[in-house]
């Protein structure tokens, strides 16, 4: 055990993104704070977000972007905020479509410039300590497998059980439950899918654009076909229902739209049209552009119609086929690509036990949770960071205040 005499006002656990801008904003406060981490080093998730470019805000902004059971209206008021938390620490950016970047495309950049100013504010870093408990007395005690550290107040930034790899564990929901709070169904969310179809054989390794409907949930964009499942970011950004449904036994299929950019009728016309145009040509030339070259192979395949057949033969049936399967391509499911895949965990401690303006417990003085932890969890695009670096911000303005 540590001879570590310190009580601290705060210990937090977790230094990945949440955690480390908690410890900043209170050190800069001039409260004595701590980090507890279980890697050998600090932010090692982020070196892996945004494919390794780090998307850690948005433009876009507001609750609309993510998936809560409590209205999270304050979600992104502070989005500027944190680009300018970013570029004190030395992060320009640069938004690519209003996706927000350090200009050097590094997710590196993010993790370094956040390690040099908790080295910069002397913060007291623990690393390759797993915390195993918190117990309460007069303070808390953060109990890691090395060492005690006593402290005022402790912050659970442990975040949720994504990518294991990078250092996720149970820690913050098995804390919820010992503190009297609740945590709700844990799922895979921003995760590819699994698949058995035998129609992916024939698109495995494309990209096409499209929008993809999973019971009442759709998203467009560009959609990756693999011979072993669906991914990309409209899959992606429906998952978290894909999981739930996974706990639930209640899967579903994901229906795909390849030419959603026009509706039933619109797209009957312009194949009436192109076919009108020329009557020789074969269905595959016909509709060369309207989507891609293999989904149309495919489509044509399974509309029943040879793909050497001259659009001249062509009846009303025909083309009615062609609608439907463009527009109604369904993929049965399996489920999602799992935890270890997934970018970000669908539930959490649920926020009913959390005082929103301050992320303190509600049944705990003195305990806070932020960050990925919580029940609240953001499509792709730079939400997650948002709301991570957005909660962490509350608690340090409510610890600021009390203090
Ligand atoms: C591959 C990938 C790509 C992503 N890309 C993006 C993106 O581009 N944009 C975006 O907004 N979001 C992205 N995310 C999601 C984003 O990384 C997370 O939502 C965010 O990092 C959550 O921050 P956090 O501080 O709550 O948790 P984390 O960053 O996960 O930090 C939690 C920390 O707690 C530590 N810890 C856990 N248990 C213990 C314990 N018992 N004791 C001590 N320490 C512990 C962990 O090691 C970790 O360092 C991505 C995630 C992944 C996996």
């Amino acid at each position: 055990m540590s001879d570590n005499e310190k009580t601290y006002d705060l210990c937090i656990v977790g230094a990945g993104f949440s955690g480390l801008v908690l410890a900043i904003k209170l050190a800069r406060a001039g409260l004595n704070v701590c980090l507890a981490e279980l890697n050998r080093v600090v932010g090692r998730r982020i070196l892996s977000t945004g494919n390794g470019r780090c998307n850690f805000t948005n433009s876009r902004m507001g609750s609309e972007y993510y998936y809560s059971d409590y209205p999270l209206d304050f979600i992104g008021d502070n989005h500027e905020e944190l680009e300018d938390f970013l570029r004190d620490i030395g992060v320009i950016n640069r938004a690519l479509d209003g996706y927000y970047y350090p200009i050097t495309n590094q997710a590196k950049t993010v993790r370094e410039a956040l390690e040099n100013e908790v080295n910069a504010l002397g913060i007291d870093v623990f690393l390759d300590n797993r915390v195993k408990d918190i117990l309460k007395g007069d303070v808390f005690t953060v109990v890691t497998h090395r060492m005690e550290i006593k402290a005022k107040r402790v912050c659970v930034a442990s975040g949720g059980l994504s990518a294991a790899t990078l250092g996720s564990s149970k820690f913050g929901y098995k804390m919820a439950t010992k503190y009297g709070m609740t945590v709700t169904r844990l799922a895979p969310a921003l995760v590819g899918t699994v698949s058995s179809d035998i129609n992916l054989k024939e698109l495995s390794g494309v990209r096409a654009l499209g929008k993809v409907t999973y019971k009442f949930h759709s998203c467009q964009g560009e959609i990756q076909f693999n011979k072993d499942g669906v991914s990309g970011y409209p899959v992606m950004c429906i998952s978290r229902f894909i999981g739930l449904d996974e706990l639930n036994k209640s899967l579903g299929s994901l229906e795909i739209d390849f030419v959603d950019f026009l509706n039933e009728e619109e797209l009957k016309n312009e194949l009436k049209k192109r076919f009108a145009h020329n009557e020789d040509a074969t269905i595959l030339s016909s509709l060369n552009g309207i989507a891609n070259e293999k989904v149309i192979e495919l489509i044509v395949s399974l509309s029943r119609i040879y793909g050497d057949t001259r659009v001249s033969k062509l009846d009303e049936e025909d083309i009615d086929n062609l609608v439907y399967n463009f527009k109604h391509f369904i993929v049965s499911l399996k489920g999602t690509k799992g935890f270890d895949n997934s970018q970000v965990t669908a539930g959490g401690v649920d926020l009913a036990g959390i005082d929103l303006d301050t992320m303190e417990s509600k049944s705990t003085k003195g305990l806070y949770f932020i960050g990925e932890v919580l029940d609240v969890d953001g499509i792709c695009g730079g939400y997650n960071l948002t709301w991570a670096y957005t909660s962490a911000a509350k608690a340090a303005n409510a610890i600021i205040r009390e203090v």
